[in-house]
């Protein structure tokens, strides 16, 4: 259930209908509009009326039920767009944030290389696994905690936040000591006690749509971060498993403005697992664009072909320096800064 005050209510209304809340065994989250407060309460609203309970109160405008399994992360409960913060760095509306790096750091020189690439052509934050889900458990792994050393190396250099993902609940506590965002890859979306785990952080969460989910499963992976208090969530399409096997996944541009439609959360686009080529990258930013995606996230590797991961779909700091000057051409049309 929503409950949304009228407008202008003051602190101790608002303080009355969390206590009265609170005592019916509700979970009660805040979201403070411009206009008005809504209170989104969480729990079995089996046998309780909270109509009567709480709709009756005289500051009280609209006591609402969410049709949708997800509430916190639906647009009923905010309706403005979230902004999300990493460092410096504001995600969200008016914003296309580009976070690029290679897919993996293998070693001191390509993750400062290609910090500093990233840095110059305009990319705001710096991505690189230091543990990676590979499918095959003979296929480079990452270098774990060397990795996340040299990743804060970078931004100590570059002044570049960084993402990196934590693949399980027993490395959080090391990856999130390092990171300034956590990334959950699409492997993990529906790793529930993970998700729960980052949910009790105050750290930003790059929340990627699993190759096999739906986007209204994805809102539900991101309630279940919400759920824990951590607001702070940024959602990325990377692609699903289609039957076509001339990309390595259908990179699902449609989820963008239907998933700002269902969720006030910001969304990215991967165009690197999106298609699985590295020709495929430059179009596909700019059609994430057009879309209205508030940012990138794009695998950049200064010589590709040597990669450890993912090198296919990877491009050189030359293909992103001209990627961005192209995106910055753009962006003026569709009302977002780079
Ligand atoms: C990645 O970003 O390197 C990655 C492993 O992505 P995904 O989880 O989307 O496959
Ligand atoms: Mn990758």
């Amino acid at each position: 259930m929503i409950i949304v005050l009228r407008s202008g209510a003051a602190p101790q209304e608002i303080e009355e209908v969390v206590r009265r809340l609170k005592k019916l065994g509700f979970g009660v989250h805040i979201s403070q509009g411009t206009e008005r407060t809504i209170i989104g309460a969480i729990g079995d609203e089996r046998g309780v009326n909270l109509e009567e309970k709480i709709g009756v109160l005289p500051f009280v405008e609209r006591v609402i039920p969410i049709l949708t399994p997800y509430k916190l992360t639906s647009r009923e409960f905010r309706e403005q767009d979230t902004v999300v913060r990493v460092n410096d760095v504001e995600i969200g509306p008016g914003k296309f944030v580009i976070i690029a790096g290679p897919c993996a750091v293998e070693s001191e020189t390509q993750v400062m290389e290609t910090a500093f690439r990233v840095k110059e052509a305009g990319g705001k934050i710096l991505r690189g696994g230091a543990f990676k889900p590979r499918t095959s458990p003979y296929s480079f792994q990452g270098l774990g905690e060397e990795g996340l050393k040299l990743l804060a190396r970078a931004r100590e250099l570059t002044g570049l936040p960084i993402v990196t993902e934590a693949l399980g609940i027993e490395e959080l506590p090391m990856v999130a000591e390092y990171a300034d965002m956590i990334q959950i890859g699409a492997r993990n979306m529906q790793n529930f006690r993970l998700l729960e785990a980052v949910g009790k952080l105050r750290k930003p969460v790059l929340l990627k749509r699993g190759m096999m989910n739906t986007i209204d499963e994805m809102l539900m992976s991101a309630e279940y971060i919400l759920a824990q208090g951590n607001y702070q969530v940024v959602l990325c399409e990377r692609g699903i498993r289609t039957f076509e096997p001339a990309t390595r996944n259908t990179l699902d541009l449609s989820c963008i403005p239907l998933v700002k439609k269902k969720s006030h959360l910001p969304i990215l686009v991967d165009p690197s697992h999106g298609t699985g080529r590295s020709d495929l990258v430059h179009p596909m930013c700019l059609a994430a664009l057009a879309v209205g995606a508030d940012g990138l996230l794009v695998e950049v590797h200064p010589n590709p072909v040597e990669a450890l991961s993912d090198g296919p779909q990877s491009i050189s700091p030359d293909q992103f320096f001209s990627l961005v000057r192209d995106l910055r051409r753009f962006a003026p049309l569709v009302g977002r800064e780079i």
